[in-house]
């Protein structure tokens, strides 16, 4: 299997380049060059496979030849052994026709993990037989820092190194990044903002020397890898509600676009999908796009579900390459752009195309405690803020036909303990596994917003083995 660019400038790769480099030089994401095709027959043949053989299984077309089917098995076994549910992704019926998927089973009690701990594990595998080591550096306010440090933890060939605002982060959310004691792990608390954090992990990417001499990654969003480590779930809950004999829906809170591509590239590989449905909380670019054709930028608003807190879903590139027969010419036009005037123009047949599939949602702060509220008095479901988003979703646009909708799961509530407490009066508590957080001893460095200063961290802690 091969990758393109959807800004088709940059040579195609295999799989494990891909999974190396994240980003195309031209700027673009990567594509499966051709999609794989599965069968009626080989979905009926997934039918009660244990979680982490499935994965491996759909995951098999898209790694190709770059690694050996018994590999990947024995690397997606080992993914989800740590989880904290033997299902993996546990699927629970709410209402006739409602389900939800739960994703947060993980070490961080988020989604993110499904596709990180099995990216973790890739990077392992690819370096050590091509002897290479490489350092990653990423910058978060919250969430994804703590997956892509329990991703890397104790792997022999990566070194992590994490930047987040001083003081601007939750305690859960701080204490899951420095509590981990892996000595290839380090934590800088940064004297500034998210921004600040930001603009320093671009400025050591665009410091060429220091780029090679530390051999920066990334594991960001748009790695194709994590993309394709997200489609096996919703084979598993399509296979449970009875394809592929029958159709399935399914509703995604929504940030940088990366889980619901992951739902369409399942419909594309043969899964019968009816419908996706696309949650967004006041920062709404994707559900006004859906709309009324109004894809443009607006500020980013703090809200109850901060994974969703976004102003440009960067995964979107990837859908709108596929909208436009995969012209790569009309992909990097509209991308550039979008980024110099703010607003992506699509034409109205484009527009419609997407429109046959997906379906826009929008929830504010206060609807979404209600609906919390509302799902907890009705069937004493805790779902988290994001969670609750999706499901609201699915309520309000049922399919015909009885086709069920299947909404992700993708924050345990225990992760929002303040917003469940205002709207159900109950505080969950965090899985035993978890329980002694706050006990757990806490490593990271204070440091100014200063390259020089956060570069030498880095080099240090990439330099531990040499
Ligand atoms: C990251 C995240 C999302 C958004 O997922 P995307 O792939 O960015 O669309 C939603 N909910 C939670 C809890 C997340 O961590």
């Amino acid at each position: 299997m091969r990758y393109i660019s959807t800004r088709g400038q940059a040579p195609a790769r295999d799989f494990a380049d891909v999974l190396l480099a994240g980003l195309a030089e031209d700027g673009g994401l990567f594509m499966p060059e051709s999609w794989p095709h599965f069968s009626p027959s080989d979905w009926r043949s997934m039918r009660g496979l244990p979680y982490a053989d499935l994965a491996a299984r759909v995951m098999q077309p898209f790694v190709g030849a770059s690694i050996p089917f018994d590999v990947l098995r024995t690397i997606c076994r080992d993914a989800y052994a740590g989880f904290g549910h033997p299902a993996i992704v546990p699927l629970i019926q709410l209402d006739t026709g409602l389900f939800v998927q739960e994703l947060f089973h993980g070490p961080t009690l988020a989604f993110k993990d499904m596709a990180m701990q099995v990216l973790g594990r890739l990077f392992d595998y690819v370096l050590t037989r091509d002897d290479k080591r490489v350092t990653i550096v990423g910058a978060t306010s919250g969430d994804t820092g703590s997956a892509a440090i329990e991703a890397c933890a104790g792997r022999d060939r990566i070194d992590i190194m994490i930047l987040h605002p001083q003081g601007r982060t939750s305690d859960v959310q701080r204490r899951q990044m420095t509590t981990v004691p892996a000595a290839n792990v380090g934590n800088i608390a940064v004297e500034g903002t998210f921004d600040d954090c930001q603009d320093l992990v671009k400025a050591m990417f665009a410091d060429t020397n220091f780029r090679d001499e530390v051999r920066l990654s990334a594991v960001n969003s748009i790695n194709w890898a994590r993309i394709a480590a997200q489609i096996p779930y919703y084979v598993a809950a399509a296979l449970a509600l009875g394809a592929p004999d029958r159709d399935v829906a399914f509703s995604v809170p929504t940030g940088n676009f990366g889980n619901v591509l992951a739902a369409w590239a399942a419909r594309r590989i043969g899964l019968p999908v009816a419908r996706l449905i696309v949650g967004s909380n006041r920062n709404d670019i994707l559900a006004r796009f859906l709309e009324s054709n109004d894809m443009s930028m607006a500020p980013v608003e703090p809200s109850l579900s901060p994974s969703m807190d976004i102003q440009v879903s960067s995964n979107f590139e990837r859908l709108l390459f596929e909208l436009l027969d995969r012209d790569p010419e009309a992909t990097r036009r509209t991308m550039l752009d979008f980024r110099t005037t703010g607003r992506m123009t699509v034409s109205e047949p484009v527009w419609h195309r997407a429109r046959g599939l997906f379906h826009g949602f929008r929830l504010d702060d206060p609807g979404t405690e209600a609906e919390i509220r509302r799902l907890h008095a009705a069937t004493g479901y805790l779902a988290d803020p994001h969670t609750a988003i999706g499901i609201a979703a699915a309520a309000a646009l049922p399919c015909a036909g009885g086709v069920p909708v299947v909404a992700m799961a993708t924050a345990h509530p225990a992760k929002f303990p303040d917003a469940m407490e205002r709207a159900t009066g109950h505080r969950p508590p965090l899985p035993v596994r978890m329980a002694d957080l706050f006990e757990r001893t806490e490593r990271f460095t204070v440091l100014p917003n200063d390259l020089a200063t956060i570069e030498a961290a880095v080099r240090a802690l990439a330099g531990r083995n040499t």
